[in-house]
């Protein structure tokens, strides 16, 4: 990814791509205080643009440090790095992190710094996964309580879990892993939400532990304009098989199907459908688009 051409925005400068280069002694590297945003980019415009923005300077704040541009900065930075790099149909990837002034655990003295960077990336799944669904397995890794980890962060630091999650995920040969949480509730995926479908209502778990996603919050107002139910619960692992559809929702993500949870198979049914028609409508919707 780092040899290519194009530009991007690298704290309040547009740089060549092959030049975004820093410090190996940078703090964000070593002690993990790098906070990140995934943006998705749809005929050119930026979805829930201000939410995303707004999240990245509150998960910088919820790890002690301050991103030293403003919300319309970003803003007009995000959408002048996708204009310029042409993207139609693409990911942002914003990234804030501590300098190189010095190494110590203690933070004190170290400069904020912020890069923004986007490409085109049509799906993360394949349109076959789309129509079929994915599998996941239950991971032996888990979420830890607010009281051990900034958990409404979006934080790199947290993303340790996920990636050892994905990669034992991908070596059984499953698309993605679900985690619980340290109570042993039911969680997440790696890099999405999940929702439950009984019936014709809508469960996801109470997101008191991890990341309550943007897109999660767009599904729970579409089931609000669409008429269906949904209910925010604490659910268990063992509940998983008295569910009828499955599904998971992110920025990357979207809206994806999954075909079983472990032993659990869920179909792609009526409610998931709805949903992902509506989600898939409102994203391309000119007047949706926050910019
Ligand atoms: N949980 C995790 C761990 C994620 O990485 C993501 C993707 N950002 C989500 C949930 C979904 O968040 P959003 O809908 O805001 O993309």
């Amino acid at each position: 990814l780092d040899n290519r051409n194009g530009v991007l925005w690298l704290d309040g400068e547009f740089v060549p791509w092959r030049d975004a280069r820093l410090h190996v002694l940078t703090h964000g590297l070593h002690y993990g205080g790098s906070v990140f945003e995934g943006e998705r980019v749809y005929e050119g415009r930026v979805f829930k643009l201000t939410e995303h923005t707004q999240r990245l300077h509150e998960s910088a704040w919820e790890l002690g440090y301050q991103i030293p541009f403003s919300l319309e900065e970003l803003n007009e930075a995000t959408l002048e790095v996708v204009h310029r790099q042409g993207i139609s149909n693409g990911y942002v990837r914003p990234v804030a992190w501590r300098g190189s002034e010095h190494i110590s655990v203690s933070s004190r003295g170290t400069s904020a710094h912020v890069a923004i960077a986007a490409w085109e990336w049509p799906h993360v799944f394949s349109v076959d996964a789309k129509t079929r669904g994915i599998r996941l397995c239950t991971s032996r890794w888990r979420r830890p309580s607010p009281e051990s980890a900034p958990v409404r962060a979006k934080a790199a630091s947290l993303y340790n879990i996920c990636t050892l999650a994905r990669d034992a995920a991908d070596a059984a040969g499953f698309d993605d892993a679900l985690l619980l949480d340290y109570r042993g509730y039911v969680a997440e995926a790696t890099g999405a939400n999940l929702f439950l479908v009984s019936g014709e209502t809508l469960y996801t778990p109470t997101a008191d532990c991890f990341l309550a996603g943007i897109t999660r919050k767009a599904v729970l107002d579409l089931a609000g304009e669409l008429g269906i139910q949904a209910i925010e619960r604490h659910i268990l692992p063992d509940e998983l098989s008295g569910f009828d559809e499955c599904f998971l929702t992110g920025t990357a993500y979207e809206i994806q199907p999954v075909r079983s949870i472990d032993e659990s198979e869920y179909r792609v049914g009526k409610t998931t459908t709805a949903v992902m028609d509506a989600y898939s409508e409102t994203v391309h919707s000119p007047y949706s688009q926050a910019t």
